[in-house]
């Protein structure tokens, strides 16, 4: 990590079950560093809502990483969405094309999911909450894998002739979770709206909303500056808070 190593602090675990839940039930102290874990295998992987983020022995990168702002920053309602830019930009200096972002936590390669971004917040007592940032990114699936995924599934080894070491990568995406979040905690989601737009994987199309009582429809308009989901639909332009929802294809 060059000049940012003295900020982190990295455990490596060969298992875990998982490295949310892991960093969530004993957070580890305030001491300035930015903490690290990652583990080589997952058994117990966790994605929003109860769904379960499959691992294989070498088959992927899996870490959190615990973020506690400072004071009076902004409430980190779109940190999956910075986080899932400082995956692609990770990714696209490995060299790896087609990158794109599905709000509000995937992120894609040719439509395909590559990565998933679990972000739990621990309450601050007050203060501003801390974060653990839980990414997963596959780098050689097992062909039996069997993940269902609504828009299919993919890895690194079939985006790259030579695909980066577990190890490699973390550093790249540490260092732009780093840039990232402290462009993030400095000016809000508005610094980085655009580029998450670029790369955004469904803009324009027509999707749905689901997860909710009420199912919406319309055309994918973006996001705004704090993160929301904007969507064109036959009532006018209404915005979609992350939580609990889900984004689909119409
Ligand atoms: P969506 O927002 O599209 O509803 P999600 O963001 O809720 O999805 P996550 O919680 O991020 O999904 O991830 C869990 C889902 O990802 C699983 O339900 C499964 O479909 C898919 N999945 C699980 N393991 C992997 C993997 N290794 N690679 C790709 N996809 C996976």
């Amino acid at each position: 990590l060059g000049e940012l190593a003295t900020s982190f602090s990295l455990v490596l675990l060969p298992e875990c079950d998982s490295t949310n839940s892991r960093l969530l039930a004993d957070p580890p102290p305030d001491d300035g560093l930015i903490h690290v874990l990652a583990t080589d295998l997952q058994t117990a992987g966790r994605g929003r809502r109860g769904r379960v983020w499959q691992s294989w022995p070498g088959a992927g990168l899996t870490f959190s990483a615990l973020w506690r702002f400072a004071p009076g920053a902004p409430v980190p309602a779109g940190l999956s969405l910075v986080a899932g830019l400082a995956v692609a930009r990770a990714l696209e200096e490995l060299g790896v094309e087609g990158v794109q972002l599905k709000w509000p936590n995937d992120v894609l390669i040719h439509g395909k999911k590559l990565a998933g971004i679990l972000v739990e917040l621990i309450p601050g007592r007050g203060r501003t909450p801390a974060a653990v940032v839980g990414i997963g990114i596959n780098l050689h699936l097992p062909p039996d894998a069997g993940v269902e995924y609504p828009t299919g599934v993919t890895d690194l080894a079939h985006c790259l002739a030579v695909p980066p070491g577990s190890n490699q990568l973390l550093g790249r995406v540490l260092a732009q979770l780093y840039r990232l979040f402290d462009l993030y905690a400095a000016a809000g989601f508005t610094a980085l709206r655009g580029a998450w737009q670029q790369r955004n994987a469904f803009a324009d199309l027509p999707v749905r909303i689901v997860g909710e009582a009420e199912e919406l429809t319309g055309i994918c308009a973006g996001v705004d500056e704090d993160g929301a989901l904007l969507l064109q639909t036959q009532g006018g332009l209404r915005r979609v808070l992350s939580g609990e929802v889900s984004l689909r294809l119409a």
